[in-house]
């Protein structure tokens, strides 16, 4: 089987209290905001859905397997040291992504003016070209958490292929 498919959701929560310095990471991108993101590790909940994609693309469980937020190690972990982390575990089972497309859900903060930012981002640290990292931003007219702006969400979809230069799977 040379191409694999995988899928990703995560969600985080904002904080309930405006903070100093309050702001997101988003795709590895800090983005000012009134509100924090809370979590174990820097809250980047695209990272983290793209990780669980390209982990479910192989087969390889999910990042809280390979990441357990009970970990002090992982502690305000970097969503781009996840994600090298798990590109090389990709890789070590013998793929290479092709393209990824995700889908940010949140009333706010307004992703546009940074999209470019996050695309190319995406791009250096997968080592893919601008056009074959897709974000899409969406809000869900209100409705449910994310409309309440109680967090945010993020679906990730990823197609591998089989890296013929790399370890044999
Ligand atoms: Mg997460």
């Amino acid at each position: 089987m040379n191409m694999r498919i995988g899928h990703g959701y995560d969600v985080h929560r904002f904080a309930d209290e405006a903070g100093e310095n309050s702001h997101v990471t988003l795709a590895t991108v800090r983005i000012p905001h009134d509100r924090s993101l809370l979590s174990h590790s820097d809250g980047d909940v695209l990272v983290h859905a793209l990780c669980d994609a390209l982990l479910g693309a192989c087969a390889l469980g999910d990042i809280g397997d390979h990441f357990p937020d009970s970990d002090p190690r992982f502690a305000g972990a970097a969503g781009r040291d996840l994600l090298t982390a798990v590109l090389h575990k990709v890789a070590l089972a013998g793929f290479r992504p092709v393209n990824t497309d995700l889908t940010l859900i949140a009333e706010r903060p307004k992703l546009a003016p940074h999209r470019e930012t996050m695309r190319l981002a995406l791009s250096r640290v997968m080592d893919l070209p601008v056009n074959a990292v897709s974000i899409k931003a969406t809000t869900t007219e209100g409705m449910g958490f994310t409309g309440r702006r109680e967090g945010i969400a993020c679906h990730a979809v990823v197609l591998l292929e089989r890296d013929t230069d790399g370890s044999p799977a």
